[in-house]
């Protein structure tokens, strides 16, 4: 047996036949509501300057850093792999000028994240995420819409049912720093001994991974927001009844990366269902633009997970709902060379004709044994299997076989079309 020297990297995977099938599934059923909606395709690259991300947080590198991968270049720059999409996409909408139309511009994008993670059930190192991002309006109808999408693209893929979108508001950065400084002074000592830290607590952090929330006596932050978010925060859940948009306030809800203000969500799978459960999550990041320029973009946006909603499809569903049901014409036809050369002309036939020419796949190899490999195929999803072997050359004729009904045709090589149009009459 060959052993292979080099594999893949950990939390890296290889994706293939029917992931495949579902993968792009998912991504077409977004594409089609997206487009719906007249959002944009962006693309931009994967790898950026490590201080475009470094200077986007201010706990970079507690959050940040630790997972990114980053390396110097030849030009001695340092590089980053982009761990998310939404500051790069901004650096593109404000390095390409794309604000000047002064319209609300609204974006998606697709594409593979890094993140030196430990790799588990949904979590990987090399990840696609789909995002949306708006920009240009402060209003909360923008954020409103953005939960509207995603909820059709939930229930197009079935799974809305299964998930739950829980939201909260986290006021301005001041609003956080001074709930930090009240927690700090009235309970840092009291944390400190809890959760045995020796040195200086790094409460973002703590608040990020829940791990504050473990103190029930504590006060929330949504004590500290200032009005004019709560009273956003009340529009929004307003809005969200008006719409039968289902959702859970959770208070302890507060997105790892710090550009966010105001308005943040996650839809999540249903607890019982799944452990490593948000497969979207998102917010309102005003001052991000900030960061990174001197222009002021008010801007709401929200990635999910390509493989978390793959891995729940699949889990929920049988996989067999996922397989290609187009019709799909399987053409065997390498006796010799005549033959191969027929195979090729039919299939040029058939790609001028009017079916339905959805998967048509030419089998160049020769097999020895024709009758097994034809057992293989039937156990496809194939409904049209031609043959020219050794019998239809000499006998001048190809066989077309009706898969999905059991019935099976030779006819001269000029009546293949016909007949292939004949039986998926029915
Ligand atoms: P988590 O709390 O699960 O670590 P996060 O807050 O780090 O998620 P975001 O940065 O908000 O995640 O990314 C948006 C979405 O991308 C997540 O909801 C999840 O579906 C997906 N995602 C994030 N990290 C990973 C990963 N390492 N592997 C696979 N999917 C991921
Ligand atoms: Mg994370």
């Amino acid at each position: 047996m060959n052993k292979l020297k080099i594999k893949s990297l950990k939390g890296m995977h290889d994706y293939f036949y029917n992931d495949i099938y579902i993968l792009n599934y998912i991504e077409k059923c977004f594409k089609k509501i997206i487009l719906l909606y007249s959002f944009k395709e962006i693309r931009f690259p994967i790898l950026e300057n490590n201080l475009l991300f470094k200077n986007c947080s201010n706990n970079y590198f507690d959050i940040f850093c630790k997972e990114m991968y980053s390396f110097i270049d030849k030009n001695n720059i340092i590089l980053s792999l982009r761990p998310e999409g939404t500051i790069g996409c901004l650096r593109a909408y404000i390095q390409n000028k794309l604000y000047l139309n002064n319209f609300l511009n609204k974006f998606w994008y697709i594409g593979p994240m890094f993140r030196y993670e430990n790799p588990q059930k949904g979590r990987f190192r090399q990840f696609y995420q789909i995002g949306l991002e708006s920009y240009g309006s402060l209003n909360f109808i923008v954020d409103i819409e953005l939960l509207l999408i995603i909820k059709k693209f939930f229930k197009k893929l079935n799974i809305y049912n299964f998930l739950i979108l829980e939201i909260n508001t986290i006021g301005s950065i001041n609003d956080r720093k001074k709930y930090i400084n009240f927690i700090k002074k009235k309970y840092g000592k009291y944390i400190k001994k809890k959760l045995n830290i020796k040195n200086n607590i790094n409460y973002f952090k703590l608040m990020d991974e829940n791990i504050l929330n473990i103190f029930n006596d504590f006060p929330k932050l949504n004590k500290f927001v200032n009005k004019n978010s709560l009273i956003n925060f009340e529009n929004i859940c307003d809005k969200l009844n008006f719409l039968n948009i289902k959702y859970k306030i959770n208070y302890n809800l507060i997105r790892g990366i710090n550009y966010y203000n105001d308005f943040v969500f996650e839809w999540k799978i249903k607890s019982k269902y799944n452990k490593i459960n948000t497969v979207c999550a998102g917010g309102r990041y005003n001052y991000l633009s900030k960061y990174i320029s001197n222009l002021s973009i008010p801007a709401v946006g929200c990635s999910i997970g390509l493989e978390r909603l793959y891995i729940f499809m699949k889990e929920i569903n049988k996989e067999k709902k996922y397989i290609n049901k187009n019709i799909d014409i399987y053409i065997l036809a390498s006796y010799n060379n005549k033959s191969r050369l027929l195979g090729l002309l039919i299939v040029e036939e058939i790609l001028n004709s009017n079916l339905n020419k959805n998967n048509i796949f030419n089998d160049h190899k020769y097999y020895n044994n024709l009758n097994s490999i034809i057992k293989k195929i039937l156990k496809y999803n194939i409904r049209i299997l031609i043959i020219i072997d050794k019998k239809e050359i000499f006998g001048n004729f190809i066989t077309i076989k009706d898969l999905f009904f059991n019935k099976q045709k030779k006819v001269n090589k000029l009546h293949v079309v016909n007949t292939i149009n004949n039986f998926l009459k029915f």
